[in-house]
């Protein structure tokens, strides 16, 4: 059905449409294996990641602003970090070859190496030097003796032998070298890479430009907060969960509002927003019996395909593009839309945003406490509270009722329960695929 409406249109409304990538979605759609009705979600997220262009506008920044933003050209280090060998400890340094194997050894005292302030002279045999933390290691010295392993009176010190040479000692460039890369194009910012980048003395690095992303939600029954709600009205939720996810990814938010459930308003909301953005997003409006109306739209703006993935919640998804704009209509129940964001929304934009590494969200195996129910042949994304048991181990039960109207299940939760296609009923006490929410870096 899909793929027939969207056959019927190959007649240069894609060109109109300003679609002119060698392979379009027309081309996917037509392809043996692809079928609408029953997509796998690894299908739906390659099939998404075969049409996405990066953003290629580069803009340069301050090392604080650019953090989230993603790198737009390699940084070569420009020095050795650290500059010099310097102490790991507070302690002595001293000459390895002047210290007995099996014994303590006395040394004479000739000064001392602060951090900032370095020792000036050179040891000469059966010398030693107090050292701080982070002080360069004087001429001459090659080790550093902790000063718990040495005593010390008037102008000697008495230590104990060390492993080996070069004990405790940070030596020039171990942490960079000078000409080496320091950071990647395609590397996302984060508190690690500034500070990296303020330990070369970089103070501005070349970024992509921020993706814009416009969004609206589609429904007559949906009201603004600050309104009172009518008979058979919600507030509209979406709006500001969407918000804040693309908010979290660094994104730059367009709010469009609601927009009713009219042919009119819906067609101007999207020729807006494909004008305005790099990606559109809508909730709610494709799932059936909503999306034909919607269908006849897009198929006149762009192309765009409607998918039933195998997966719940967020089974309705439809993905394309509008003009230059990439789209992604969401489902329009609460949890459906988070989940579907993170599924395949999120590695989209990372992508979009000119990420060249990007990492899965992350996954664990846990230790299920409660039975799950479940039927072979969609993955279940069910929302999980994790817990230490007393033996040290994580696992992880439901938060109850999994409907896809229920957000307080995503609130509750610290992960997605993911339970793959094949997967049947879940035993308490069997091992589960968890996805986390979160993330300390
Ligand atoms: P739809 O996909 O438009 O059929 O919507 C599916 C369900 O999600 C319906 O119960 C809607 O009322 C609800 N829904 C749709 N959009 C929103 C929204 N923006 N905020 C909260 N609930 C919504
Ligand atoms: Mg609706």
């Amino acid at each position: 059905m899909a793929r027939m409406e969207l056959e019927d249109r190959k007649d240069g409304e894609s060109r109109a449409a300003g679609i002119s990538s060698a392979r379009t979605l027309l081309d996917l759609a037509a392809a043996s294996d692809y079928d609408p009705e029953s997509m796998p979600v690894e299908k739906a997220r390659e099939h998404i990641r075969a049409f996405l262009q990066p953003v290629t506008a580069i803009e340069r920044l301050g090392i604080r602003a650019a953090l989230g933003r993603v790198v737009a050209e390699d940084v070569v280090s420009p020095v050795d970090v650290p500059q010099h060998d310097n102490s790991a400890m507070d302690g002595y340094a001293v000459r390895f070859q002047d210290l007995r194997k099996d014994g303590e050894t006395t040394l004479k005292v000739v000064g001392a190496s602060f951090a900032g302030k370095p020792f000036a002279g050179q040891l000469a045999a059966g010398q030693a030097v107090r050292i701080m933390t982070g002080a360069v290691i004087p001429a001459g010295a090659d080790s550093v003796i902790q000063q718990e392993k040495a005593k010390h009176g008037g102008d000697q010190v008495v230590v104990l032998p060390v492993a080996a040479e070069g004990a405790n000692v940070r030596r020039a460039g171990e942490d960079l070298r000078r000409g080496s890369p320091a950071l990647k194009r395609g590397q996302p910012l984060r508190p690690a890479e500034i500070g990296m980048l303020a330990s070369l003395g970089i103070g501005e690095v070349a970024v992509y430009r921020r993706l814009r992303v416009a969004f609206f939600s589609t429904g007559d029954e949906l009201v603004p907060i600050g309104s009172t709600l009518g008979p058979g009205q919600i507030y509209d939720s979406n709006r500001y969960t969407i918000f804040g996810m693309l908010a979290r990814l660094g994104c730059d938010v367009l709010d469009m509002g609601v927009i009713r459930d009219h042919p009119h308003d819906v067609e101007q909301a999207f020729r807006r927003a494909a004008e305005a953005a790099d990606v559109v997003m809508t909730s709610g409006g494709v799932s059936v019996g909503e999306a034909d109306y919607v269908k006849q739209i897009l198929g006149k703006l762009g192309q765009v395909l409607f998918w039933k993935i195998a997966m719940k919640p967020g089974r309705p998804l439809a993905y394309g593009k509008i003009g230059n704009a990439h789209f992604f209509g969401l489902p329009g129940n609460p949890v459906a839309v988070m989940v579907t964001f993170y599924q395949f929304v999120r590695d989209a934009l990372l992508h979009l945003q000119g990420q060249t590494r990007i990492a899965p969200l992350p996954s664990l195996k846990v230790r299920c406490t409660s039975p799950i129910k479940k039927a072979p042949g969609r993955t279940e994304f069910q929302r999980g509270i994790l817990s230490r048991a007393e033996d040290g181990q994580w696992t992880v039960r439901t938060t109850g009722d999994q409907g896809s109207g229920i957000l307080s299940s995503m609130s509750q939760a610290d992960c997605f329960i993911v339970l793959p296609t094949e997967q049947g009923n879940v035993e308490a006490g069997a091992l589960v695929d968890i996805q986390l929410f979160e993330g300390p870096v």
